[in-house]
């Protein structure tokens, strides 16, 4: 059930991913206060298809628009629309590309203006776990590995996790074989092997990890309202060592340094 791909596909998921990085960079460096979270949708699209993809969000399961935006208590899935960004708010920008039949998927939290100090922390902490569950993407080892790797290091601070949704396998679907929770036990399930892509994807909460999901049926928000965090790369497990295919190019970006997470040097 579990497809691995050849070097030939990994090669055409680093394209897609070049062109899910480039948009959600230029997305995290657009998003301010006084912007609606439709324009960054609007943006988003327009961005994919001048890069030859297609937004993969778009009409999955009936979702109406190319990113998910999710603010504050808002964990993932919310729908893009007249909402305006305001000082302080923590925004989720969730995006998927399909190019020549295969996808990339990738996420980031960004601070819309100035943002609390309790906020910052859950960010980093949370990009943190992306790269910690990263780096247990070598050969041999388990998907439980990736989980309790994630899990240990939210929990060390203080955070939950969210246990209703997980990471998985990604290619020609966005969603396949295997789940990658972001919590588990070491040595358990599916073992790593080259060419197995995933996409790990915590998602980190200041409080209690339970989760519900809105009226409009797709925004997941935690139970007590308080802030969530969800940082995302699409990576291949390689004869080398894990390969982000979605790592982003901070270079291009005058504020860069604001952005660019410390630990992304693990690549
Ligand atoms: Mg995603
Ligand atoms: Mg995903």
């Amino acid at each position: 059930m579990v497809a691995l791909k050849s070097p030939r596909e990994i090669e055409t998921m680093r394209r897609s991913g070049k062109i899910t990085s480039k948009v959600l960079a230029d997305l995290m460096k657009a998003a301010r206060p006084g912007m609606t979270t439709s324009e960054l949708d609007g943006m988003a699209e327009k961005g994919i298809r001048e890069l030859g993809g297609v937004p993969t969000f778009k009409g999955y399961h009936g979702f109406p628009a190319s990113i998910c935006a999710s603010v504050d208590d808002e964990v993932v899935h919310g729908i893009p629309g007249p909402r305006v960004l305001r000082d302080g708010d923590l925004l989720s920008i969730d995006i998927g590309t399909t190019f020549e039949g295969y996808v990339s998927d990738s996420a980031a939290t960004v601070p819309i203006g100035n943002v609390s100090q309790a906020a910052q922390r859950l960010m980093a902490v949370t990009q943190e776990c992306l790269m910690i569950g990263i780096a247990q993407m070598q050969r041999g080892k388990r998907v439980g590995d990736i989980g309790a790797a994630v899990q240990a290091h939210a929990e060390k601070n203080g955070y939950g996790v969210v246990r209703e949704l997980v990471g998985h396998g990604v290619g020609r679907a966005m969603h396949e074989e295997p789940q990658v929770p972001n919590y588990g036990k070491p040595g358990t399930g599916v073992e790593l092997r080259p060419g197995l892509v995933l996409a790990i994807e915590p998602m980190i909460t200041q409080g209690a990890h339970a989760v519900k999901i809105l009226k409009d049926g797709w925004t997941v928000v935690t139970a007590d309202g308080k802030l969530a965090a969800h940082f995302e790369h699409t990576i291949a497990v390689t004869d080398d060592g894990p390969k982000i295919l979605t790592l982003r190019d901070f270079a291009e970006h005058p504020d860069a340094d604001r952005y660019r997470p410390a630990a992304e040097a693990v690549a």
